[in-house]
């Protein structure tokens, strides 16, 4: 355990460092935010309401007022600039120094980064159920990028290399990790996930097994969308097993359910059934990957959430011509919407023996129809990140042209607009009224406009 515990203690958080390289030359300075008057502080450097960490130890960088934009203050900065939530509602780009590597990691110049609806969640709830962030943390975990450095043991990737990062870490000691199911590893060092760092920084170390090629077809964007969609290959295809033939449903139209529908399509499905409560996601999976759609009625006023979801799987068999058994039975249930109806609506609509997969988070404490469980001896199964073989396997369908990722990226900001980008995703529409599925933050050295 011995090399365990070494890695930890590098990867715990570190001091920022000061930016004295910039200082003077460019009138820019590290000043506790702080320590400004009210009205010099740094406004576009922070989201919300006051700065809620006023004896942070960590030296904020500040733009002097009116002299520089953020953008320049970015390009100008000589070692890692980082995009760090302090706390809820409250983010500011810090430098921090540039990460050593260990002989079997690799240094990624991170490139695109796209945001997820748990990265939102940190920054609006400053937690995740027990994952709760006490400390400064850099958010991002959806990433691609260049290596810019490897380590001495490193023989399988050089400087140059566009990549795709796996953003857990593993001890590769553990009884899960032995048994093929690292994604449950209690020691696992994920990006984004307090205490540890995420990659919206210039740069990010990392395991160099843990970093996948990109063949020449495929972008950077694809590279950091490679990231849900192993979430998606997780669920439907390491998860639920699902065989060519098969139907599924999977509730919920966001960027994990579509790329649910996207796996099931890519690996033969029969039916692919979407549902959700927005038309226009329904429109937009209808034609990315769903072969039908179901929108579900309004709850009547005074329906308990059970009696609605009887309703409504009543209804959405009877609209789609679903049955109990037979060729015309739904094998496959997956839930991304983590809704508590939809949940309820899936375990009532999915076959007698079929299984229903939840990969969406949503309210920790729900009702379910146990009893129906039980008599359909239904396999109920969660679905955690990604394991072994998801990213390859995504990394492949992708590469075949099966799944295209394209269409799922609306949202383009540079590294000088994250705020933005999240505020975006948090709102689910831009404020030109243009709806998102997935915002994709550059880094600080690449344009929005170069793929
Ligand atoms: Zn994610
Ligand atoms: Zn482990």
């Amino acid at each position: 355990m011995a090399g365990t515990s070494g890695r930890r203690r590098t990867l715990e958080p570190r001091p920022s460092a000061q930016c004295e390289s910039i200082d003077g030359v460019l009138l820019l300075h590290l000043i506790p935010a702080t320590k400004l008057p009210r009205e010099s502080r740094p406004r576009h450097l922070s989201v919300g309401g006051p700065v809620s960490h006023p004896s942070s130890k960590v030296p904020l960088l500040a733009i002097l007022p009116n002299l520089l934009p953020l953008s320049t203050l970015l390009s100008t900065m000589s070692t890692n600039p980082s995009f760090v939530l302090r706390a809820v509602e409250d983010v500011v780009y810090e430098e921090r120094p540039i990460p050593d590597i260990l002989d079997d990691e690799v240094l990624v110049e991170v490139k695109k980064t796209g945001i997820c609806g748990s990265d939102v969640h940190y920054l609006v709830a400053g937690r995740i159920g027990d994952f709760i962030v006490k400390d400064p943390m850099v958010l991002g975990h959806e990433s691609s990028g260049l290596i810019s450095k490897v380590g001495k043991n490193v023989h399988t990737l050089q400087p140059g290399d566009r990549v795709a990062m796996e953003p857990g870490a593993t001890c590769r000691v553990c009884e899960d990790c032995k048994r093929g199911r690292y994604e449950l590893c209690p020691d696992i060092i994920f990006a984004a996930t307090p205490p540890y760092d995420g990659t919206l920084a210039r740069y990010y170390r990392i395991p160099a097994d843990l970093c996948y090629k990109l063949p020449a077809q495929l972008s950077l964007e694809d590279g950091a969308m490679m990231e849900p969609l192993s979430v998606a290959v997780h669920a439907v295809a390491n998860i639920a097993g699902l065989k060519t033939n098969q139907s599924v449903v999977v509730f919920g139209a966001g960027p994990v359910g579509l790329l649910c529908l996207a796996v099931a399509r890519a690996l033969g499905a029969s039916r692919i059934i979407s549902v959700d409560i927005v038309p226009s996601r329904l429109e937009f999976a209808k034609q990315y990957a769903a072969t039908e759609t179901y929108l579900p009625p309004k709850p009547e006023p005074n329906e308990s959430k059970l009696a609605y979801s009887e309703r409504n799987a009543r209804t959405m068999k009877e609209k789609l011509g679903i049955e109990e058994r037979g060729p015309k039975s739904i094998d496959l249930v997956v839930d991304a919407s983590g809704a508590e109806v939809s949940i309820q609506t899936g375990i009532i609509v999915a076959r007698r023996g079929g299984t229903y997969v939840q990969v969406g988070m949503g309210s920790a404490e729900i009702t379910i129809p146990i009893t129906t469980l039980l008599v359909k001896e239904l396999n109920f199964k969660g679905s955690f990140r990604y394991g072994p073989g998801d990213y390859p396997l995504a990394l492949a369908l992708v590469s075949q042209g099966k799944i295209d990722l394209k269409p799922l990226v609306t949202h383009r900001y540079p590294f000088t607009a994250a705020i933005e980008a999240f505020e975006t995703t948090k709102a689910g529409k831009s404020a030109d009224g243009k709806g998102v599925i997935k915002a994709i933050i550059s880094g600080p050295d690449v344009s929005p406009n170069d793929h």
